[in-house]
């Protein structure tokens, strides 16, 4: 192969392929990657062989004339040949985009127009739609395989250096099309040095990592593991329905840490708490991406006595941002566990309706993140970017920008700070963020729909339930929820997708006639516990 890659020509600063490759110059023999084959095989890649793959691939892309300010679209579940292809991207300072093979056509078609890949990479075989596109290529384990070229274009950048976009992640957007949040290598890596302060694993230990690849919680998993020399333990998606395979992989692979949204241990509470209690290598689980219904962790810390349980908080504009364990015994009193504050290096601001911050416990404001660790916009969106990285409330004339979560947040008496809901309409189902505008477009591009409002509805056993309500317009035919059903999933992730629709002849308005969600969530309550 062509090595076409120019020798560094000064210590670019930290991007994220030398933050997570740094074991690869100290323990080259040790494992980086543990992928679980099925049959009892494991698939080991050390850290010496992630790194030559990263050169193999950077030498590949170099070659197919990637650099500084491209972007590739990848996609991929989790393995060591999707973290060594995102590595090789960091290398050359282009921006990679992860998507799932599950994403939707209309979906990936949206993304693709929007950021212009000059490759799209596919672990499976490439969409046909994407592929007359720029150059294409697969992703195979044993490396990347061009099909085509990308076009040739001009190029106005040769360094790569920290501020470069390392990746953009897509999320739910109010406005119907997803949210690209635009991360760069400073951004993560500083985000890293925060979470490796908690001391949540070791070299000696393996990291399960649960949750798809193209969500942000899947690049904590990678960078907690590779970031403190442990190794990345990728969990089929498919076996985490299962909770007896699931269990299967987390001891055939020796997982020592477990990291995932609260739903991936529904099913193993239910049907396999034995099996969970018998892993007694097991020692970390973190989780994240909404509540843990509290029942269930009480059930989790009961069953992993041995386990340290930390309850992460954060959102994919700084990938995350505080770390709390969870307190062992929970007091019996305790509806919620705590989101803690912000990892050393970064600091949660709590604000009250009237501009200043809240100083006392009891008393809910909203909390806003100041960090090195925050998202650089998002993509080609300058209004929302505007909306979300704020003036400093507490110190507007010093230019200093601040993360507006849209999260509100009140100080316990213990100093501690608690999730305590939603300023807006967005909403996590099993650990997806979701913005009830998005599906509520969706919806609204039906033939025949006035109105909609997206709602969730609360499940005894601590699930959700995404259901919607539509308008019909006067002169509509009759309605088929089946058919709208599937109208949303040829553009929505599955878990995005109502799963009942309801004809109403109105939808309930607040007095300044704005929609009222709570009347709207009492009456889906109401009106279809199962
Ligand atoms: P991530 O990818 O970091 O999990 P998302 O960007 O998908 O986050 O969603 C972020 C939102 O999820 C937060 O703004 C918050 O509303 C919710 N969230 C994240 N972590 C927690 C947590 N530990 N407890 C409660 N809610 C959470």
């Amino acid at each position: 192969m062509t090595t076409t890659v120019p020798p560094p020509v000064h210590a670019p600063g930290e991007t994220m392929p030398d933050f997570l490759l740094a074991a690869a110059g100290t323990t080259p023999a040790r494992p980086a990657v543990i992928e679980f084959a099925g049959n009892g095989e494991l698939r080991t890649t050390s850290y010496g062989e992630l790194a030559a793959r990263v050169r193999d691939t950077t030498a590949a892309l170099a070659d197919a004339g990637l650099g500084p300010g491209d972007r590739v679209l990848l996609e991929t579940d989790t393995s060591a040949a999707a973290i060594g292809t995102f590595l090789a991207c960091g290398r050359l300072g282009v921006a990679f985009v992860p998507v799932s093979p599950q994403t939707p056509d209309v979906r990936l078609a949206t993304i693709a127009a929007s950021t212009e890949p000059a490759l799209y990479l596919s672990a499976g075989e490439p969409r046909q739609f994407l592929a007359g596109a720029g150059g294409v290529g697969t992703l195979a384990p044993e490396g990347l395989r061009l099909r085509r070229r990308p076009a040739r274009r001009v190029r106005h950048r040769r360094e790569v250096v920290a501020a470069d976009t390392a990746y953009m992640i897509f999320t739910s957007g109010t406005t119907g099309r997803p949210k690209g949040v635009v991360m760069s290598h400073r951004a993560v890596v500083a985000f890293y040095h925060g979470m490796l302060t908690q001391g949540l694993v070791g070299p000696a230990d393996r990291v399960a990592s649960t949750s798809p690849f193209q969500f942000d919680f899947s690049l904590l998993d990678i960078g907690l593991a590779l970031g403190s020399g442990a190794s990345v333990v990728p969990v089929p998606r498919d076996l985490l329905r299962w909770p007896s395979r699931f269990l299967t992989v987390l001891r055939e692979t020796g997982t020592t840490q477990v990291n995932g949204v609260p739903s991936i241990w529904r099913q193993v509470l239910r049907h396999s708490w034995n099996g969970l209690a018998a892993l007694h290598g097991l020692r970390g689980v973190l989780f994240c991406g909404e509540r843990f219904p509290m029942p269930e962790l009480r059930r989790l810390q009961a069953a992993l006595p041995q386990a340290r349980i930390v309850n992460c908080y954060g959102a994919t504009e700084s990938m995350a941002c505080a770390f709390a364990d969870v307190p062992r015994p929970l007091p019996d009193d305790l509806d919620q566990p705590p989101i803690g504050r912000a990892h050393p290096g970064a600091e949660l601001l709590l604000i009250g309706p009237d501009g200043a911050p809240v100083t006392g416990p009891g008393a809910n404001g909203e909390m806003y993140l100041r960090s090195p660790a925050l998202f650089t916009g998002y993509w080609d969106d300058p209004e929302a970017t505007r909306s979300a990285l704020v003036p400093d409330p507490t110190d507007p004339r010093s230019n200093q920008v601040v993360l507006r979560t849209g999260d509100l947040g009140c100080l316990g008496p213990d100093g501690e700070l608690y999730f305590s809901g939603r300023a807006d309409g967005q909403v996590q189902i099993r650990g997806n963020r979701v913005e009830l505008a998005e599906v509520e477009r969706r919806l609204l591009d039906l033939p025949g729909v006035a109105a909609a409002a997206a709602v969730v509805i609360p499940q005894a056993d601590g699930d959700v339930e995404l259901a919607a309500m539509i308008v019909q317009a006067p002169d509509a035919g009759p309605f088929d929820p089946t058919e709208a059903a599937a109208f949303c999933r040829t553009a929505l992730p599955a878990y995005m997708v109502p799963g009942r629709i309801w004809v109403v002849d109105g939808l309930p308005v607040t007095e300044n006639g704005k929609l009222d969600r709570v009347a709207l969530s009492a009456w889906a309550t109401e009106a279809g516990p199962t």
